[in-house]
């Protein structure tokens, strides 16, 4: 795979706003570069688009949020997989702001899995009210649990 084609950011300017979308693998051939050139106003960062993120990855856009510092940076849409992150490597959040993530959830009976959008009311201050369980719409028996406890899931949030 080229690699232009397993990473791109696009940008959108929406009533004076940036919103920069992250679509891809971040690794060690990510050029954050058209991220860096974004340094000034308020920024929002979707991670909806990253399919998969490795140690090098990490690293730089840990190098990135440092080049934001004097940026107010948002960060929307965070999927399980850039929780653990966040979870993992405090830096990886650095002086960024959660307004929105995924929570992942699993069915006991047939074993779908799906992922729900929750807004940072749903999780700040030590406030947890994300449902641990709901009724299966696959199987339309069993209960989806949340895959772990909003406790940990949500330990970004401090
Ligand atoms: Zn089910």
């Amino acid at each position: 795979m080229d690699i232009n084609e397993k990473f791109k950011a696009e940008i959108k300017t929406e009533s004076g706003l940036k919103r920069i979308l992250l679509k891809g693998i971040i690794d060690e051939d990510t050029d954050f570069e058209s991220v860096k050139k974004s340094v000034g106003g308020p920024l929002v960062v979707n991670f909806k688009g990253v399919t998969s993120i490795n140690s090098c990855g990490i690293r730089t856009w840990v190098n990135v949020m440092k080049d934001l510092a004097a940026s107010p940076v948002t960060y929307e849409d965070c999927t399980p997989l850039i929780v653990r992150q966040m979870n993992m490597v405090p830096s990886f959040l650095g002086h960024a702001k959660v307004a929105s993530a995924f929570v992942p959830y699993v069915c006991e009976n047939c074993e779908a899995e799906t992922m729900v959008p929750v807004k940072a009311e749903s999780f700040s201050n030590g406030n947890f009210t994300v449902a641990e369980s709901m009724k299966c719409t696959s199987c339309n028996s069993g209960e989806m649990e949340m895959d772990g406890n909003p406790k940990q899931y949500f330990a970004f949030a401090k």
